[in-house]
């Protein structure tokens, strides 16, 4: 559609829109490249944005359950799909965590509300998923701190409940620690209000400090006095992420300690723990074999639900930032 079609503006708008330069435009795949596990990572552009188009990152990850197999109703169940999309909220990042390779790009700009969810809809399309019969997750965890876009982040959730039929007790958000971010996402109705994931990875601010510096401003525990606000639903959990480096962050005694601190906190939680995926220039390492288990196995023993993400499309530019640092240079 252009500007000039629609006609419930006044003439005179339409004409000075176009003269502005305003176009209707929805962010678009430049760029798509697939992993053998079935995931997929984009480059997504957002045309008539700026002087020139800009990209971020968005993945799709399929993950049939099978649940139906030999029930008679394999041809409708192979028409059925459950997926989660992860969505970028800027494009780059100014909160320069230590291992992450968007940080490598600095903060260029925040995406726009229609930007963050146009993603999703880009990828719903690609993908032609109904969102009324397929079961579609949505996590803004690509590109960027939402919390540092938080206007546009939550307008972006209001329309993809609104207009797109998502749910938002499908999507989750993961932040940093931006306190005053967790202190207005407390306040959104629940209806609009998706899950929270704190984004730990360390178990001291000792640790945490030095593999992202945000620590420094708002520490692990005025973090937590921040979640304490947020008004759970029934069965919710909040989740914190762990990315387990070689050597700094993987070892049984920080198991033992990341299970105190989560103990602590009193709150419904869950771990998620990632092994870290190695980025050109980033001078971590991964975990040793078995090390990511371990730690699990700790976590178990000492009460807390700890489950492992799987590094989807590690033959792809796994790492969050990788796919734009080495497709654009
Ligand atoms: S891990 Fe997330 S918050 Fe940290 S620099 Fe990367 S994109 Fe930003």
């Amino acid at each position: 559609m252009e500007i000039s079609e629609i006609t419930t503006l006044p003439k005179s708008l339409r004409l000075r829109l176009v003269a502005e330069g305003w176009q209707i435009a929805r962010p678009a795949i430049a760029k798509a490249f697939q992993s053998a596990d079935g995931t997929e990572r984009y480059l997504i552009e957002f045309e008539g944005a700026t002087p020139k188009p800009e990209s971020a990152e968005a993945v799709w990850m399929p993950e049939g359950d099978g649940g139906e197999a030999g029930d008679g109703s394999e041809e409708e169940a192979k028409k059925w799909r459950r997926a989660t999309i992860c969505v970028s909220s800027q494009v780059g990042c100014a909160v320069n965590c230590r291992f992450c390779l968007t940080a490598k790009l600095g903060l260029q700009r925040n995406l726009a509300a229609g930007e963050i969810a146009g993603q999703v809809v880009a990828v719903l399309e690609r993908h032609a998923v109904r969102v009324s019969r397929d079961r579609v997750n949505l996590v803004f965890m690509g590109m960027g701190e939402p919390f540092l876009n938080y206007d546009n982040f939550m307008a972006a959730v209001r329309l993809l409940v609104r207009e797109v039929g998502l749910s938002a007790q499908r999507m989750t958000v993961s932040t940093s620690g931006i306190v005053p971010g967790i202190e207005r996402f407390a306040q959104e109705p629940p209806d609009l209000r998706p899950k929270l994931a704190i984004s730990l990875n360390a178990p001291n601010d000792h640790i945490r400090a030095e593999i992202m510096p945000i620590d420094r401003k708002w520490p692990i525990a005025a973090v937590i006095d921040a979640v304490r606000r947020v008004p759970l639903r029934p069965h919710e959990r909040i989740t914190f992420e762990y990315v387990l480096l070689g050597g700094v962050t993987d070892r049984p005694e920080h198991a033992r300690e990341v299970a105190r601190l989560v103990r602590r906190t009193g709150l419904p939680a869950k771990v998620n723990l990632i092994a870290w995926n190695p980025g050109p220039g980033i001078s971590y390492t991964m975990p040793q074999s078995g090390a990511v288990e371990a730690f699990q196995k700790v976590l178990a023993e000492e009460g807390i639900p700890a489950h492992l993400r799987q590094p989807r499309g590690r033959d792809i530019f796994a790492a969050c930032g990788q796919l734009k640092l080495t497709v654009e240079g």
